[in-house]
């Protein structure tokens, strides 16, 4: 039986890998940050009904002692680092504790596998963020970075690390470079899910509008639960590499909103206000993966469609909002969504 050490397990690809680990047979332990929100933490685990059957650890990226400890007592066979403060908008309001999580939490976990675990494969979920102002169109692994934001640097600086640790020291560190990837269990602080949420709420007459910011801009949304196979895929080759993870299809927020109207029964014209609030000060604009080098290496297809995820987390956020779907992450919008 293999082991596994998941930080960040309490996220959406947290709960989405150490699903997939599960049903392959591995052990599963992850690391957990404290805090007052404990009993709701594993609230994903639970609506995927894994929370009795993964090791939860009592740990943070930021605090060496905890990833150290964390790794002597699993001896995980694969660690996957999905720890990160991973909103964009958050990143310019708090880019300190998002260098700290997101960038040297990398460090941590990368050390503390070569000090107590060298022969362990790790998995540094880079992110097509990186991009930023982009080079080329569409992205490969080796188009340039251009990170345009305070969370887009601290992953450049973490990749780099991963490759280093790698090229350096010999460990089994491979990097894959995600394009966006959502669900039913994304925060609702990313546009997706934030969509699917106001669309429910209009719905069930619970609200009238939805308010989003730039909808001008593109992304290449794919599914968590590909993606979290493509993790564990790139971790069963000999040799650690790096890949961009994508579908390859770029649709504009506005389309993508299109979509989950349009399903929903709702005039779009009618409920969405953009407000400029939302803006951010800088971002990418349009980005577009080329995943050939994961299709022919690691054999990973993208299997779920972006109108086969929109629908399904529309009707994700109908049943929770009409309360039959027990333990769906319910978490209040923040004052002003970001
Ligand atoms: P990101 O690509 O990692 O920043 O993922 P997000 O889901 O947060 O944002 C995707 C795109 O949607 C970004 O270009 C945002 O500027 C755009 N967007 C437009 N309105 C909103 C909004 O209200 N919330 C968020 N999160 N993004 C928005």
């Amino acid at each position: 039986m293999k082991t596994a050490l998941i930080t960040g397990i309490t996220g959406q690809d947290g709960a989405y890998l150490a699903q997939l680990l599960l049903e392959k047979g591995y052990a599963v332990h992850g690391l957990v940050r404290r805090s007052s929100g404990m009993e709701i933490n594993d609230a994903r685990l639970r609506w995927l009904g894994i929370a009795d059957a993964v090791h939860l650890v009592d740990g943070d990226v930021t605090d060496l002692s905890s990833l150290l400890r964390a790794v002597r007592t699993a001896r995980p066979d694969e660690v996957y680092n999905l720890a990160a403060q991973s909103s964009v908008m958050t990143s310019w309001h708090q880019p300190l504790l998002t260098g700290g999580a997101t960038a040297l939490g990398c460090v941590g976990v990368l050390e503390a596998v070569r000090t107590e675990r060298p022969e362990a494969r790790i998995c540094q979920p880079s992110s097509s963020e990186m991009f930023g102002r982009v080079r080329e169109s569409p992205q490969t692994e080796a188009t340039p970075f251009f990170p345009r934001s305070p969370y887009a640097a601290a992953k450049a600086y973490a990749h780099w690390m991963t490759v280093n640790y790698r090229e350096s020291f010999g460990l089994h560190a491979s990097s894959g470079i995600l394009f966006n990837h959502e669900s039913p269990l994304r925060g609702i602080e990313f546009v997706t899910r934030k969509v699917t949420d106001g669309i429910a709420r209009i719905k069930l007459g619970l609200a009238t509008e939805l308010r989003l910011g730039n909808i001008d801009v593109a992304r290449d949304w794919g599914h968590a639960r590909d993606y979290v196979r493509a993790m564990w895929l790139m971790l069963q080759q000999e040799v650690p590499d790096d890949y961009v993870i994508a579908t390859g299809r770029t649709v504009t927020v506005r389309e993508m909103c299109g979509i989950a109207f349009g399903y929903a029964g709702l005039d779009m014209e009618r409920h969405l206000v953009i407000d400029a609030a939302l803006f951010r000060p800088a971002e990418a604009a349009t980005l577009q993966g080329d995943a050939s080098k994961a299709r022919a290496r690691l054999g990973w297809a993208p299997e779920v469609t972006l109108e086969a995820m929109i629908h399904e987390m529309v009707e994700a956020d109908l049943r929770r909002l009409s309360g039959d779907a027990q333990g769906v992450p319910v978490r209040e919008r923040p004052a002003r969504a970001p």
